[in-house]
């Protein structure tokens, strides 16, 4: 195994080994996006300087004999929508494509302190809209898997730099599926922890009420070592929760899953489901009724209106975020004209892509007078019986399984002509995010899809309680160990 393959947990007991240093650690890496980043585009910006002088610290204080810290030393990136003090953060939009945060978002901080070598800001759909990273105003990333295929979205950026051994662990962002279904069409293990788990502060918001800091690495355990690290009351966040996380041991301590009540939703296996993704997910199924869960058939009765509802409540609350994009207080300003109205509408018409406008569109006439009932009003009602349905599932179940995505990674301009086709992508994710509930999304198997030659890796969601990561992680941990889906890589980029 080549340093670019390690996971955190081997990474950190070979830096406390003295095995290698972070230095080296961080050159493989650097070395690693210099050679394949032309191909992926995973990086919008390589933070090469910074990242050796993290590493650099974290040599010191290895050498202290700090030895309490499994990120310490560990190359991650970190998606391009959360700001990062002092470096470029651009939420892969033109409109703030030369913005420079003065401050670090919580997570920053708090990695900051535990040590982290951060190698660069990887790529997303613009403001985190979309499921492919087409939407970025910059380049599309491609799927290390097949590069003629997405890596999802909106957080592909991060599940790119992982899958291609660019480095180990990805923060991105969930808001409506962007960690899980990237996750799934990179082959990795995507987290996103419940609603208030972990602080919103310095995210670039884009739906307040449903955006999740989360995490993306190549094993159960990565994962839980990283939420430990970033969750936690925070001031600056009014909606973080004071439930404290277990750390990372005590998550994942419970190999046992002898009775575990496991609820299947027949509403998540339908029609538009790829029949081998279905297979798949079955086969999944099986294997944990075999390890003792179970299995129990559920209904969700409401999950059809999950993504109309979802796209109602996003493009009001994006219309309401992206108001500040105004050419004055932030980014691109056209600031040629006399008139402080034509600076507004010719800094955001030239700033913002095609689907930031169509949001605000969207959101601008969902809220308005008039029309404000019908729509924002009515959809917040159908997202009450959606959280209800979850809750009613969950007095017999204690998770919730099912397939992450409809389809495979699809290819490169086959849905980025037609935003329908886009959203309906999210028809599995966008309940659990509405609702939201920690889900996270594990490697379940392979399939040759019918219009490509490589076999591309296909995820299973595990759906909790909210704020009960700890069994939504043993269960998910319990699979890990028991299959071998998570130890298959990209072999040649
Ligand atoms: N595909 C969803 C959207 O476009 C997910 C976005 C997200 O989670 N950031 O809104």
């Amino acid at each position: 195994m080549t340093l670019n393959e390690l996971s955190i947990t081997q990474a950190s007991v070979g830096l406390q080994k003295k095995e290698f240093s972070s230095v080296e650690l961080t050159e493989v890496y650097l070395d690693r996006i210099k050679k394949t980043d032309d191909k992926i585009k995973s990086f919008i910006t390589v933070t090469e300087d910074l990242a050796l002088s993290q590493a650099k610290e974290a040599d010191k204080k290895i050498k202290a004999g700090e030895n309490n810290n499994t990120l310490l030393g560990i190359p991650c990136s970190i998606k391009d929508i959360i700001n990062t003090k002092g470096i470029l953060t651009t939420a892969a939009s033109n409109i703030l494509k030369n913005y420079i945060p003065a401050y670090d978002a919580t997570l920053i901080s708090k990695l900051k302190k535990e040590g982290m070598v951060m190698l660069g800001k990887v790529n997303c759909d613009a403001f985190a809209h979309g499921a492919s990273t087409e939407n970025s105003d910059f380049f599309t990333t491609h799927n290390p898997w097949d590069l003629q295929r997405v890596p999802g979205g909106s957080s592909g950026g991060s599940a790119s730099s992982v899958s291609a051994d660019q480095c180990i662990y990805s923060i991105g962002t969930d808001t409506g599926g962007s960690i899980r279904q990237p996750a799934a069409f990179c082959g990795l293990v995507g987290l996103k922890p419940t609603y208030g788990r972990v602080s919103r502060f310095g995210l670039i918001s884009m739906t307040s009420s449903t955006d999740c800091p989360s995490i993306m690495a190549k094993n159960v355990t990565d994962v839980a070592i990283v939420l430990e690290k970033i969750a936690g009351i925070d001031k600056k966040d009014s909606t973080i929760s004071g439930n404290k996380i277990d750390s990372y041991q005590e998550l994942l301590k419970n190999e046992n899953i002898k009775g575990l009540k496991i609820g299947i939703p027949s509403e998540y296996f339908i029609d538009e489901l790829d029949s081998d993704i279905k297979k798949a997910v079955e086969n999944a199924i099986e294997k944990i009724k075999s390890l003792g869960a179970e299995i129990i058939e559920i209904s969700l009765p409401h999950t059809k209106y999950a993504v109309p509802t979802y796209y109602i409540i996003t493009p009001c609350e994006v219309s309401s975020n992206l108001a500040r994009f105004d050419g004055i207080k932030y980014g691109h300003s056209e600031t040629q004209s006399s008139k402080l109205l034509d600076v507004y509408i010719k800094s955001r018409g030239k700033g913002f892509g095609s689907e930031a406008k169509r949001r605000i569109m969207l959101g601008t006439y969902a809220l308005s007078s008039g029309y404000y009932d019908a729509y924002y009003l009515k959809a917040q009602k159908v997202r009450a019986l959606i959280i209800k349905d979850f809750k009613d599932a969950f007095e017999n179940v204690d998770l919730i399984i099912s397939p992450t995505t409809p389809n495979v990674a699809f290819k490169i301009g086959e849905h980025s002509g037609n935003p329908l086709e886009m959203y309906m992508e999210d028809i599995f994710l966008s309940a659990i995010s509405l609702a939201g509930l920690p889900a996270v999304s594990i490697p379940c198997g392979f399939v040759k899809p019918n219009d490509g030659e490589k076999e591309m890796p296909i995820g299973m969601q595990i759906i909790g309680k909210a704020f009960d990561e700890k069994t939504v992680l043993r269960l998910a941990n319990v699979y890990e160990k028991n299959t071998k889906w998570h130890k298959y890589s990209v072999s040649s980029i």
